[in-house]
């Protein structure tokens, strides 16, 4: 394994392996050091829509292949509430923009194939994984992979490392500013051996809580039920998750097709954000950075336009020898960052009930729902953000 390299990238999350590829393709040196092994990292089950960009870059980058053959196009989504069930057409009300449906485990599985295919370095099953130097010029990562030690020297650290990660605690406290909101719910996720019971995703507000209907392929479901943050997944036998699903997504037309349930998990809900995303030599990037509560579907798609500008930046680095692009990249991140974070926490907003709230909230939630469903002008705001920002927020390579 190489001990000398011109990015070492921490994490092997869809952050630290499409900043790989990028880079490669760029032509410039990486190693990434993973403290997992390949296996669990292709098994993890977390994400699954992504927007237009997330879907141009991912082909741009050589892994796309798979993606545009097996990921359903999705045109528009589902509002469920007062038993009624409204569409809001989100490729017409954004110029024919779409999301497509293909599981972030996919992503990763391309990303770790190309990677491998490549013969640039990947360690996975690295252990005691530290960084040293990032305010000098030659930071260094050491590790371990078994019983030996390993020492790898890079110019730059791009910090993928995922919200429970090393990298940011490296800066200091006093040299970051933070900003976070725990939500007094989590979601309880299955993933079902069933066929979707609809061809869009189902966003649903109940007045026993939040449930979504998405899917991951034509014969495999994923659902979703708020539920307490402390909750036991294993309280929750099949059945009694299938008829809460049933009672909360109801709407006239509608018929949830039951089947065996393969994965089950709890997710907590937070919002957070870390500034700046750049120290010295060491870039944060993707939930390293920042996370969002999924009802908005923007934590993958945040990391995927945080590598975007980070890969361009570092390629212009190697390749004119400016660093404008790493001097704006906190900046430019951040202003795409806040946009995600306010439609994230204004979805879950809208669709869950909070515990802490009166009857009042309860009517105001409705009321918005209602506005999205019946004003152009306030459904063109949830599609817009929905299938990814504007275009002078949109990142392209
Ligand atoms: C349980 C869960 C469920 C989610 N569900 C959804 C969802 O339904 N919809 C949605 O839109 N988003 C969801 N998300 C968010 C989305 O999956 C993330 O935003 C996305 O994974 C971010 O990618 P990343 O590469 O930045 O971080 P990660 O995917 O977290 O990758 C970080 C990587 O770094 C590795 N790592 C950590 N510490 C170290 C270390 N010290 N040394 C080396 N490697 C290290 C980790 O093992 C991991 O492989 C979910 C997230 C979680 C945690």
């Amino acid at each position: 394994m190489a001990d000398r390299t011109q990015v070492a990238i921490i994490g092997a999350g869809p952050a630290g392996l499409l900043l790989g590829q990028l880079l490669h393709r760029a032509g410039v040196e990486t190693v990434i050091v993973e403290r997992r092994s390949r296996a669990y990292c292709e098994a993890r089950i977390r994400a699954g829509v992504l927007e237009q960009a997330t879907r141009e870059l991912l082909i741009e980058a050589g892994v796309g292949e798979r993606m545009r053959r097996e990921g359903l196009v999705h045109g528009g989504i589902r509002l469920h509430f007062d038993a009624e069930s409204h569409r809001i057409p989100i490729d017409q009300l954004t110029g024919g923009r779409t999301v497509t449906i293909y599981g972030q485990t996919e992503v990763v599985k391309d990303l770790i194939a190309a990677r491998l295919e490549s013969g640039a370095p990947v360690v996975f099953d690295a252990s005691d994984v530290r960084v040293e130097g990032i305010g000098g010029d030659a930071p260094v990562v050491r590790y371990r992979t078994g019983d030996s030690a390993a020492e790898l020297h890079a110019e730059f650290v791009a910090g993928c490392d995922g919200f429970h990660g090393v990298c940011r605690t490296l800066a200091g406290a006093d040299a970051q500013d933070s900003w976070q909101r725990e939500y007094p719910f989590a979601w309880l996720g299955i993933l079902a051996d069933v066929p979707p019971s609809t061809d869009e995703l189902i966003y649903a507000r109940h007045a026993r809580g939040f449930a979504l209907h998405s899917m991951r392929s034509e014969t495999v479901s994923r659902l979703y039920l708020q539920v307490a943050p402390d909750e036991d997944p294993d309280a929750w036998a099949d059945d009694r998750i299938w008829d809460e699903l049933a009672v909360r997504l109801h709407a006239d037309g509608f018929t949830l097709q039951p089947g065996p349930i393969r994965e089950k998990s709890v997710t907590p809900m937070r919002s957070f954000v870390a500034a700046p995303m750049r120290h010295g030599r060491l870039l944060l990037a993707g939930d390293a950075a920042h996370i969002v509560p999924p009802t908005g579907a923007k934590g993958l798609n945040l990391a995927v336009a945080d590598v975007a500008v980070l890969a361009d930046a570092l390629d212009a680095h190697y390749a004119t020898g400016s660093d404008t692009g790493l001097d704006e990249y906190s900046d430019r991140c951040l202003r795409r960052v806040w946009r995600a974070q306010h439609f994230s926490w204004w979805m879950t907003s809208m669709l869950h009930v909070d515990p802490r709230d009166d009857a009042y909230g309860a009517e105001l939630a409705r009321s918005q729902l209602r506005y999205v469903c019946t004003s152009p002008a306030a459904a063109t705001t949830l599609a817009e953000n929905y299938v990814g920002l504007p275009h002078e927020f949109a990142v392209r390579r």
